[in-house]
């Protein structure tokens, strides 16, 4: 049974694990990649503990899957946008320096759509051929699984559902648009209501830097709270009825850390995601939460090496 090498670099910490084909992770280790500002550029750190994980392993991989954050041009494996502001990340040649470092074959793909793909070979999505997979968290993240394929687009920065505009009138957006669905719908959106109204934290009783997803949560009993939330869920649940509207999926996963609050979050977004779509569209339509959690873009990012290697 062949083992790739799987890696998740994100824009805080990078994932590096051994991965068999069904898609068992054998070993794994985490690394900061921040550590100092960015001033070690992330590659460095990323090339370094992946020398150092296969030094303690027994097993020899036949190839490198990478899921990496920013926009990926999945035919050349290099960065060639970020969203987000990490220093020495845009142009980084991933495939490129982990070839010649490790001389093995090397694939590289987005996070957002590594996560899909991750679910569609080894989650939730498995066996199924119209999925969308949605992740809250900082910003939005997507991947779309049309026809049993993922869509890539040209370059294969295709399904990047944060920067969906569904308000033109809307909040500025660091991409230099307006209104993006992330803006909205992203754990980082729900974090800036409250951090933006420093009288509701001192009512409330956070201190505005201890605000993050779950302490928001932990208030819910609190009125305003509740009013926050719940905007907070019909503006994803909007987004995604765009969606669902476009590609007609059978299933919908949701990902991220929130995506844990089954009661209090997937369920009344599945409740209003079914009420507003188009009644076709919401027969038999699923909507989940992700089943692989932080694994995700590993597993995908591994599941791409194979759909591009198929003999290996
Ligand atoms: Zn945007």
């Amino acid at each position: 049974m062949s083992v790739l090498l799987g890696i998740d670099i994100g824009g805080t910490a990078v994932k590096i694990g051994l991965v068999d084909e069904t898609g068992r992770i054998l070993l794994s280790e985490t690394r900061s990649v921040s550590f100092d500002g960015y001033k070690t550029p992330i590659m460095t750190t990323v090339t370094a503990l992946a020398g150092e994980l296969l030094d303690k392993s027994s097993e020899k991989p036949v190839g490198i899957g990478v899921s990496a954050t920013g926009q990926i041009d999945v035919h050349t494996g290099t960065v060639i946008g970020v969203g987000a502001h990490f220093g020495n990340w845009l142009g980084s040649e991933i495939a490129e320096i982990l070839g010649n470092a490790f001389h093995l074959p090397v694939t590289v793909i987005n996070d957002a759509n590594a996560a899909a793909l991750g679910e569609q070979c080894y989650g939730r999505a498995k066996g199924k051929d119209n999925a969308l997979v949605v992740t809250i968290g900082t910003g939005v993240g997507g991947g779309i699984i049309e026809n049993g394929r993922l869509i890539q687009g040209q370059r294969g920065i295709g399904g990047e559902i944060g920067h969906y505009i569904i308000d033109f009138d809307g909040e500025p957006c660091p991409c230099g648009n307006r209104g993006c669905f992330e803006r909205y719908g992203s754990t980082g959106a729900l974090v800036r209501r409250f951090t933006g109204d420093p009288a509701l934290l001192a009512e409330l009783g956070i201190p505005a830097g201890e605000v993050n997803g779950k302490v928001i949560f932990d208030h819910l009993s609190q009125p305003a709270v509740q009013a926050a939330v719940d905007h907070w869920i019909d503006c994803i649940s909007f987004g995604i009825v765009g969606l669902v509207h476009i590609f007609n999926p059978e299933i919908v996963l949701i990902g991220g850390g929130i995506s844990r609050e089954e009661e209090r979050f997937i369920r009344p977004l599945r409740e209003k995601i079914l009420s507003r779509a188009m009644e076709q569209f919401a027969k038999d339509l699923v909507v989940e939460a992700a089943a692989l959690g932080n694994n995700a873009g590993l597993l995908g990012a591994c599941a791409y090496f194979r759909q591009m290697h198929e003999n290996f």
